[in-house]
């Protein structure tokens, strides 16, 4: 027998249905409590959408290490092979709203929450090793040209050309974005990246630069334009329905986990700046160290409870796990935890999917909107530190090794357009990592693209690709010429910049 209906305080409702009413044809009776809680509860049933990456899928599963790398990490989750942790997955487009098509051309978050024994291990990150911007400045703007115009209230092919030739340390991750992967068939088809350089240390207290990479084991699989437009016309949903299947199937998605280790001195020695989020370190140089598999087995019971409240932070770090000089990580760590408060709630962290579930929380933390748990340590008394009540204290022994920081406080200047060292990388993916057939389809993708974008624009740009590879321009530029280019998927509905009266 189904169980009886109740109101939220827990008493039984006698309707579902009609109304209290004077007479049977109404007014409404304002004592109609259950019916405006019922209106009530409708108006709040949404908390404000990502500013970005507001389109995600979700799943649970688990980490499995299966290499020894405790020479690099002290971090309890990777103690002993064989040892497990539960995960939860969030993936994401990055520009479109929470109704918008899955498979749109743009990068894909890529971010896992790592209930460890000593607190959650957030990796928060893309299926792109590199990123648009290496300064945090540039964020906001980056973001406001993937987003709607202001005044047309379209998405502007224009503004994200003109902002990507102004800014050339984009090229590479514009490559990327233009290239194959830049519309995987499903987050089960791509790779995931920690993209920042982090730090890791030992338990001799020696730390080394890492990078995170997640290689998908069902392969990289991805759509032309064409095939991405054709299911779009199909389902907005396809990333979800894949990824359901699949579960439901018994068909679990892995990825491979593999750690890039640098010693602290080479920092100092790479002709890069290992730091900068522009740019990858080359495998040739730090290979590939194998450290576990990643399982993703169980879609959640509610996604909105687990998968919208869902809230990855950078800061979010064990023992043996730390940050890195780079200037994008280090503004995250700010805006992460900034954004969840704004969108979710002061105590977002003792949500379901954000809670810990392998470490005890004990902080001195107090009160609050949505102060819904006790003091966990079960000490009333021990509400302040430092007290007489045996409560919680710091351990010293879990302090990161010392970090030396010895430099001028300085605003690096970035010469813009000039910098060599900004082409190095995007020219090894096109020249010496891609073959014919997917430069190819690199061209006719960054021409459909680009297809309604003003011709200055468009100069402005070319020249941009033509310091990455002559072949690369003169490919783009011929793409464009013939018209040879499949449906563009970027959204392409604004083609000149605003008319604006002086
Ligand atoms: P490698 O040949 O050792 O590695 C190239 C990497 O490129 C492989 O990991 C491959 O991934 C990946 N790749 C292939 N096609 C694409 C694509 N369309 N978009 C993004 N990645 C792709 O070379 P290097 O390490 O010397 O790097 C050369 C260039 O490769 C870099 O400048 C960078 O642009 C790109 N790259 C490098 C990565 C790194 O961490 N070193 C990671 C990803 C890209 P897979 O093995 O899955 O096929």
């Amino acid at each position: 027998m189904a169980e009886r209906l109740t109101s939220t305080s827990g008493a039984p409702l006698s309707t579902n249905e009609n109304s209290k009413t004077a007479g049977s044809r109404g007014p409404l009776l304002v004592e109609d409590h259950a019916l405006f809680e019922k209106l009530a509860h409708q108006n709040r049933e949404r908390i404000p959408e990502r500013t970005v990456h507001a389109k995600g899928w979700g799943l649970q599963g688990k980490f499995t290490v299966t290499h020894d790398i405790t020479q690099y990490t002290c971090a309890d989750m990777f103690s002993a092979v064989g040892k497990t942790t539960e995960v939860l997955s969030r993936w994401s487009t990055v520009a479109g709203e929470r109704g918008a098509a899955d498979a749109e051309r743009d990068v894909r978050g890529f971010s896992l929450k790592f209930y460890t024994e000593q607190g959650n291990w957030d990796m928060v990150g893309n299926n792109t090793p590199i990123f648009f911007v290496r300064d945090a400045y540039k964020f906001p703007d980056f973001i406001h040209t993937q987003k709607r115009h202001p005044k047309t209230n379209m998405r502007s092919p224009e503004a994200m050309f003109d902002f990507w030739a102004g800014q050339p340390e984009s090229v590479h991750q514009v490559t990327i974005l233009m290239s194959d992967r830049g519309i995987p068939r499903s987050p089960a088809h791509m790779n995931g990246y920690g993209s920042h350089t982090f730090s890791m240390w030992n338990a001799a207290g020696e730390r080394h630069w890492v990078k995170f990479h997640f290689k998908t084991q069902q392969g990289n699989e991805w759509y032309s334009d064409a095939k991405a437009a054709e299911i779009i016309g199909q389902t907005r949903e396809s990333y979800q329905e894949e990824l359901w299947n699949m579960v439901e199937a018994g068909n679990f998605p892995k990825w491979t986990m593999y750690l890039q280790v640098m010693p602290e001195a080479d920092a100092e020695k790479v002709p890069y700046n290992p730091f900068d989020l522009t740019k990858v370190w080359p495998h040739g140089d730090y290979p590939l160290i194998e450290v576990g598999e990643l399982e993703m087995n169980t879609i959640p019971e509610n996604y909105f409870q687990m998968v919208e409240n869902a809230a990855y932070n950078v800061n979010n770090v064990v023992p043996g796990i730390g940050f890195s000089p780079d200037k994008m990580l280090q503004a995250r760590i700010f805006a992460y935890a900034d954004a969840h408060r704004y969108r979710i709630g002061t105590h977002y962290e003792a949500l379901p999917p954000n809670a810990p579930r392998a470490a005890k929380v004990n902080h001195y933390h107090k009160d609050g909107s949505m102060r819904f748990f006790t003091n966990d340590f079960g000490n009333p008394n021990a509400y302040y530190e430092p007290n007489q009540y045996d409560g919680p204290v710091a351990d010293e022994t879990v302090a990161e090794p010392p970090m030396k920081i010895d430099a001028d406080a300085i605003i690096a200047r970035h010469k813009q357009l000039e910098d060599e060292a900004d082409y190095v990388q995007p020219r090894a993916l096109y020249s010496e990592v891609m073959d014919d057939a997917e430069r190819d389809r690199l061209h006719k993708n960054m021409a459909g693209g680009m297809a309604p974008v003003s011709d200055a624009v468009k100069e402005r740009w070319l020249a941009v690709l033509g310091k990455v590879h002559p072949d690369y321009e003169a490919g783009v530029r011929r793409a464009l010429q013939t018209g040879d280019h499949g449906d563009p998927s970027l959204p392409v509905t604004d083609d000149t910049p605003l008319e604006v009266d002086a």
